[in-house]
């Protein structure tokens, strides 16, 4: 099947950056979230993301225009009948998303792919909900989506190879390297980042060092580019809790028991920044 409109379900920190990618690649983009006001934060954020671009020059002003062009928005689900792909990328919650994929198994082309940006829940269970589970699979973009190049990419056990071709070659029309694993809790990914993160809380919640000093020596020292705690804000601390509840579900190994503080962190709804305020505070 030929690509041409792509529907990306959920407009947060994830979705309106694969909005972006799959529109600056030429494809139709119907973005579509249950919230209006985070639809209307997308935008905002792409505009202001291409605008970016545009002052680094890595786009044209026709590029920025005609990206936003081919971007709309809705809180109608139906409206994915129409696409030849969809991708998947609303809060990380098993419930949410089975429903959301039965949904889309009765609403779209049979056809059609459907992907998920899930950080860690199974693929295999997520493609029982469906009728096409040979054509459910994760796409794992990782933040910010338009910066970085790695699409992990997920096969259930029910995934065909064909679904895993297509969408390997989509991802390299998005400019981006794909590489493919086997559905296991948090994949590659994040079965290593999640626990080292929760490690680097522990250390805080401990005493061990400040988060300045914690994250100043993962940078200098093993050459991160972002300390840990400094990245868990930018992931979002509601989707490092929930990665790693299913690790330790998952595996069952008590490794993986989230640090008290960062439920604490979460529970006063301090997100990192898409709340203003994490281990730091953004304004
Ligand atoms: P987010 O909280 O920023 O956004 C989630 C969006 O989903 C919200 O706008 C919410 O209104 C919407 N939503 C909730 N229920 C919905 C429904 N039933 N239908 C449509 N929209 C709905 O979350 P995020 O950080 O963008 O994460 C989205 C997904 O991507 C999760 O599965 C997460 O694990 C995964 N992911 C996150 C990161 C990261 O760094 N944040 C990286 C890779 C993958």
């Amino acid at each position: 099947m030929n690509i041409k409109t792509v529907g990306v379900i959920g407009a947060g920190t994830m979705g309106n950056g694969i909005a972006q990618v799959f529109a600056t690649s030429g494809f139709n983009v119907m973005l579509v979230d249950v919230d209006y006001e985070s639809l209307e934060r997308a935008t905002l954020s792409i505009e202001s993301s291409l605008q970016r671009l545009l002052k680094k020059e890595k786009i044209s002003a026709d590029e920025k225009s005609s990206a936003l062009l081919k971007i709309s928005t809705t809180t109608d689900l139906n409206i994915l009948s129409e696409a030849d792909f969809v991708i998947e990328a609303v809060v990380e919650n098993f419930e949410v998303k089975a429903r959301i994929f039965n949904q889309l198994d009765s609403l779209c082309k049979s056809d059609v792919v459907l992907a998920s940006n899930t950080s860690s829940i199974s693929l295999t269970r997520i493609a029982a909900q469906t009728n096409r589970p040979d054509k459910v699979i994760g796409m794992h973009f990782m933040n910010p989506v338009a910066v970085m190049q790695l699409v992990e990419i997920i096969r259930a056990m029910q995934t065909s190879d064909q679904t895993c071709q297509r969408v390997e070659s989509v991802s390299r029309r998005l400019g981006k390297t794909p590489v493919v694993a086997n559905d296991s809790p948090g994949f590659v990914s994040n079965r290593i980042l999640i626990p080292m993160i929760n490690e680097a809380i522990f250390a805080l919640h401990e005493g061990v060092a400040t988060a300045q000093a914690i994250d100043e020596i993962m940078k200098l020292g093993m050459n991160h580019p972002l300390g840990p705690l400094a990245l868990a804000d930018l992931i979002g601390l509601d989707i490092c809790l929930s990665v790693l509840e299913v690790l330790q579900e998952g595996m069952g190994d008590p490794k993986f028991r989230p640090c008290p503080l960062l439920k604490k962190m979460v529970d006063a709804n301090y997100l990192g920044r898409k709340t203003g305020e994490g281990f730091y505070q953004y304004h």
